[in-house]
């Protein structure tokens, strides 16, 4: 054997390995890096935002409906569908309208529930649950629906918000594709800023289409997620939410 190629390779393969090591030996990302990230790469490395790009909202509803409605004229003339016949010629500003008026509304932050709270006059201090709130939402990764319940809890420490307005902070987060583990951070999140505490829970139990209708088509399997602030870390807490969730009026 040529020991120059012997030579080489090895060469080679010391290079093949320091170069590895030296990619793990150096920051992830240096200040100056870290200084010069669009808001869009900001919002991408924070896992509890939906990741948006700054400039989301600088063109107007219509613009976008009628844009998707184009695009989405080209998918349905891809699969071979003729955009002609009566059922279908009204699909694509049909869907456009829904994902920009109301399956993907939440997107918008202008439409996020205001905080018109009041006093908690009564004093009530006990643990208050919003529970089986319906929630619809679509998968981000496949855009299939997300269909399941929602269950809130808060202790109030001097606010308390309306009941509704639990139901709207839920379907406000569930309006944008989504992941069901962010959606349910989100949602406390937000009831922890507008309720000046971190005592709030959120328990979503929710079909994703995308499991039960295609793939592993699974009808019957469930996707529960949670999330517990503040007290209900406690498990004497976050057991009496649970049982409140299972508890039935009838019983
Ligand atoms: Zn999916």
């Amino acid at each position: 054997m040529n020991l120059n190629i012997v030579y080489l390779e090895t060469l080679l393969i010391i290079l093949i390995y320091l170069t590895k090591f030296a990619h793990f030996m150096k920051p992830i990302m240096d200040q100056e890096q870290l200084e010069n990230l669009s808001d869009s790469d900001r919002n991408l490395s924070n896992a509890g935002d939906t990741p948006m790009r700054a400039d989301a909202f600088d063109m107007p509803d219509d613009q976008k409906i009628k844009i998707i409605e184009e695009k989405f004229s080209e998918i349905m003339f891809t699969l071979g569908l003729d955009l002609t016949d009566d059922s279908l010629k009204g699909t694509p500003k049909r869907v456009a309208k829904m994902f920009v008026k109301e399956i993907f509304g939440g997107l918008d932050p202008k439409k996020a529930p205001t905080s018109s709270d009041f006093e908690n006059k009564y004093n009530y201090s006990e643990m208050l649950v919003e529970k089986d709130i319906t929630v619809y939402s679509t998968c981000e990764h496949h855009f299939l629906p997300i269909v399941g319940k929602a269950h809130v809890a808060y202790f109030s420490n001097g606010h308390v918000i309306g009941l509704s307005k639990m139901n709207r902070i839920v379907d406000y987060y569930a309006k944008r594709p989504q992941v069901q583990e962010r959606m349910t951070m989100q949602i406390v999140k937000h009831l922890q800023k507008y309720l000046g505490t971190d005592d709030v829970a959120c328990v979503i139990d929710a079909k994703h289409l995308c499991v039960n209708s295609r793939g592993i088509r699974d009808i019957q399997s469930s996707t529960v997620t949670s999330e517990f602030g503040g007290r209900f870390k406690d498990a004497a807490v976050k057991q009496e939410f649970l049982d409140y969730i299972l508890m039935k009026l009838d019983q």
